[in-house]
């Protein structure tokens, strides 16, 4: 597999000029994986269309030297990262105005910019490389997949496990477990279990609440491959489903697999999220279904493109979204179902291989 990151540092080095800066400060960890490689957490990454220079600290001078090689010029600081970009900016000739990324920087640090950097001028950018990160090369998608793969099997090996009785947290636990023994490399998230009446509540944490025979248990958790998160959510009965849960289950099945089928790149963010939504709304249930449709999927678990009615931009293609459509009663329960799908220039291709019937656990 070629090296992506050369090209991805070129395309960012271009979009430079457009923005009139002579160099980049990165400060986004997800965006300074995305460009060198490197996975530790702590980095200051200045890219300029000359070199892109790393500053790390002692802890990770061995791993930056495995992910990022030769690829960027390391500097290992001893005392503050920020000691040591100031002392390379006065060796960078032609460096005057610097972007810097304003999601990824703490107010504190925007003071040093301020004081210790005021040598030069910095402008506030936001998204160049999330610009980038949102279309998935064919190594992306295939990471995103391994990661599907590991999240679907564990759930997988913890259904059987599931009964009456087992608090969310032991469920919650088991499926953690078995994401690890699959290879996941961490959570996406903190995984959500919630039973019963907590079902209604779309990001619930798990409690020691148990599960109840004839409970919705709803489970959204992903795994980590590689770098590269996905998220699923499943929701089935434990026990024997009611005519309610069933009714309500087969309306989030439908509006899942019509949003699923139809989504692709090109259509805007609004008009994906408005072929679930309308679905259900046709059904009557429009009122319960309170969030966004879904988002996009990477190095992290939320980034663009956002499936959602305040999304007038175009899906690009290329990008790997999720399909979450949900309905929740208030003290009753609520059923999500999401998918990881790929927008791929052959339409749309659900990465998350796992069944969508009502499973009942009996
Ligand atoms: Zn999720
Ligand atoms: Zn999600």
């Amino acid at each position: 597999m070629a090296d992506a990151r050369p090209r991805r540092l070129a395309a960012l080095t271009d979009a430079l000029i457009p923005a009139q800066l002579d160099a980049l400060l990165v400060t986004g960890l997800a965006n300074i994986r995305y460009l060198t490689g490197f996975s530790g957490s702590s980095a200051l990454v200045l890219v300029t269309p000359r070199e892109t220079l790393l500053i790390t600290d002692f802890r990770y001078e061995t791993q930056v030297a495995g992910e990022v090689g030769s690829l960027a010029r390391i500097v290992v600081e001893p005392v503050s990262l920020w000691t040591a970009l100031w002392q390379q900016l006065q060796s960078a000739s032609g460096v005057r105005v610097v972007g810097f990324e304003s999601p990824h920087l703490m107010h504190r640090d925007f003071q040093r910019l301020l004081e210790a950097g005021s040598r030069w001028q910095w402008r506030p950018t936001s998204d160049l490389v999330e610009r980038q990160r949102e279309r998935k090369d064919a190594d992306e998608v295939s990471r995103i997949k391994r990661s599907a793969d590991v999240a679907t099997r564990a759930l997988a090996r913890t259904l059987p496990a599931v009964h009456p009785g087992l608090s969310e947290l032991q469920v919650a636990g088991l499926l953690e477990h078995a994401l690890r023994d699959e290879g996941s490399e961490g959570f996406a998230f903190p995984s959500i279990v919630a039973a019963g009446a907590r079902a209604a509540l779309p990001h619930a944490q798990p409690t020691g609440h148990r599960v109840a025979a004839g409970d919705f248990l709803l489970m959204d958790f992903g795994a980590v491959v590689d770098g590269y998160c996905s998220d699923v959510t499943r929701t089935v009965v434990v026990g024997r489903a009611s005519a309610e849960q069933r009714e309500v289950y087969e309306v989030v099945r439908g509006a899942n697999e019509a949003a699923s089928a139809a989504v692709c790149a090109g259509m805007t963010g609004r008009d994906a999220d408005a072929v679930a939504r309308s679905y259900i709304e046709r059904r009557g249930l429009g009122d319960l279904f309170g969030h966004s449709l879904g988002h996009g999927i990477g190095l992290e678990v939320h980034e663009a493109p956002r499936l959602a009615r305040t999304n007038e931009q175009e899906l690009p293609p290329g990008a790997v979204v999720t399909i979450e459509p949900g309905v929740y009663r208030a003290g009753w329960g609520g059923v999500r179902i999401e998918d990881d799908v790929w927008l791929s220039a052959d339409g749309p291709r659900i990465l998350t291989e796992l069944p969508r019937d009502l499973l009942e656990l009996v």
